[in-house]
């Protein structure tokens, strides 16, 4: 039995769907009637109503406010998400990317009517090649799984003009899944490789797989463990040794960028993503950006199409046989990539400066490790010693507490915080993986450390019952995630 008449609770109110408070006939708006008018549809017109729940105006505003409610939101509440960059987007690149000359043109307008679009894609680029050193980069990239795809492919392109197309990508055992998928989506087949003991790449296992067929070794770095591979140059050297590219997954440039130059590694290729380190809203799905930076090699063959600068006007190349020299795989994307994402990125970088986003990674950094300080002596870190901008921790502190990972997560919730990420990376076991991001402030996390550390200490007090309960103040409990994912009901029906 529900505690309250309504089902609802305080502030978080129990609602019917839309279509489940339908009036038929309803609208939010009375209209004339139309006068006397010449029907031009030719027997087109639709016999039937549209299937539109009839509505009034507040009623519309409350279903969506009171959704918006329901919803975790990293404007609403600290969101340490691993590996995913939840982070404050400052409202500056909102306001940017709205100025009417960003956010009302149409990719069909012609170029002398867009230059500072052109201009603005183009100083974008220019700020990412030089925080990376990279000569070059596709900006049309929608995410960065579609930029690691980009990168192989200009890797592939690159191989088969050399006459060899070979056939393997090598990718570490702690990878995002979209690593290998990219890796199978260009054609390839995949070998991981194992990490060592202190979470990083087993070099010598690496070395014994590369061999003539290897196209490349993906790598990211930081790691998904939060750890920087300290072997890295000596990775590269051995990469390109068998002939091979080095591909990094940069979705963790946030923890060293402004220190850390990706050409002076050795990289080949590597996808930024916008979204993440340069600050655009992520936590729905999308949009994001993945622009793709490339070597002197492989710059020949980026995607189509591209900005170039002529006599301070700016042109987009959108055919191959207007590139010159160059030999353009392909196209990744229709139009011109992501640009509003593209706006909010420059507005972030250019508000930041150098010295601001020197300050970010270096803050995103001390905040990951305050956490590991703090919480060390309750949780299981992983592996020894300091991290970069997320801490890594297992589940060996639940050991023989009847409480899993999922079961500590959920409990979280109840405390008003996003869970971390759990169980991944997959090496190692129950994964509990903390980003706090260079966003937060010292209280929150010390509220957040709170929290971890009474569930650490309930949990090992044999509380599993009530972790098993959780989340309890949620306007939904456990769902059942296996049935949804396997048999998803995506339309609603009348009973
Ligand atoms: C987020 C992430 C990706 C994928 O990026 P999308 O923009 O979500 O496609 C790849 N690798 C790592 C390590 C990530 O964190």
């Amino acid at each position: 039995m529900s505690e309250t008449f309504s089902g609802s609770r305080g502030l978080t109110l129990e609602q019917p769907l839309l279509f489940e408070q339908d009036s038929p006939g309803l609208t939010a708006v009375d209209l004339p009637e139309p006068a006397a008018f010449e029907d031009r549809l030719g027997g087109l017109a639709r016999t039937t109503p549209p299937g539109l729940p009839g509505l009034s105006e507040p009623q519309v505003v409350r279903h969506y406010t009171r959704l918006s409610q329901k919803n975790f939101g990293i404007d609403s509440v600290f969101y340490p998400l691993g590996s995913c960059t939840m982070k404050h987007n400052p409202r500056l690149n909102e306001r940017m990317a709205r100025l009417p000359g960003f956010g009302d043109i149409h990719p069909f307008q012609p170029e002398s009517t867009v230059q500072g679009a052109l201009e603005l894609i183009d100083t974008c680029a220019h700020w990412l090649k030089t925080l990376t050193g990279l000569p070059a980069i596709a900006m049309s990239p929608a995410a960065g799984a579609h930029g690691e795809l980009c990168g192989l492919m200009a890797i592939r392109a690159a191989l088969e003009d050399r006459g060899q197309p070979r056939k393997r990508v090598l990718v570490p055992e702690s990878a995002h899944g979209t690593n290998p998928a990219s890796a199978a989506a260009c054609g390839y087949e995949v070998e991981a490789i194992p990490a060592n003991a202190r979470g990083r790449v087993d070099l010598g296992a690496l070395k014994d797989r590369l061999d003539g067929e290897v196209a490349a070794f993906m790598l990211t770095n930081p790691n998904t463990c939060g750890l920087f591979e300290d072997e890295i140059l000596d990775i590269a050297q051995a990469v390109h040794e068998a002939g091979a590219f080095f591909y990094c997954d940069g979705a963790n440039f946030n923890a060293i960028v402004g220190r850390v130059r990706v050409a002076d590694l050795g990289i080949d290729a590597m996808h930024i993503n916008l979204h993440k380190t340069f600050s655009t809203p992520h936590g729905g799905g999308g949009p994001g950006a993945g622009p793709t930076v490339l070597s002197a090699e492989l710059a020949p063959f980026a995607p189509l199409p591209m900005v170039v600068e002529r006599n301070g006007r700016f042109h987009l190349i959108e055919h191959a046989a207007e590139a010159g020299d160059a030999k353009p795989f392909g196209r990744l994307k229709g139009y011109h990539g992501q640009f509003g994402v593209m706006v909010r990125a420059l507005a972030y970088m250019m508000s930041m400066g150098s010295d601001g986003l020197r300050q970010a990674s270096a803050d995103a950094v001390l905040n990951a490790n305050y956490l590991m300080a703090r919480l060390k002596d309750v949780l299981t870190p992983s592996f020894e010693g300091p991290c970069m901008h997320e801490a890594l921790f297992d589940d060996r502190f639940l050991k023989d507490t009847g409480v899993t990972t999922l079961d500590f997560a959920k409990a979280l919730i109840d405390e008003g915080f996003h869970p971390m990420t759990m169980y991944f990376p997959l090496v190692v076991h129950g994964a509990l993986l903390i980003e706090p991001t260079e966003t937060e402030s010292r209280q929150t996390l010390d509220q957040f450390i709170g929290s971890v550390r009474g569930l650490a200490a309930q949990a090992k007090a044999g509380a599993a019952e009530s972790f098993k309960a959780a989340p309890r103040f949620t306007p939904r409990r456990r769902l059942d995630e296996t049935t949804a994912a396997r048999s998803p009901v995506l339309r609603w029906a009348a009973e």
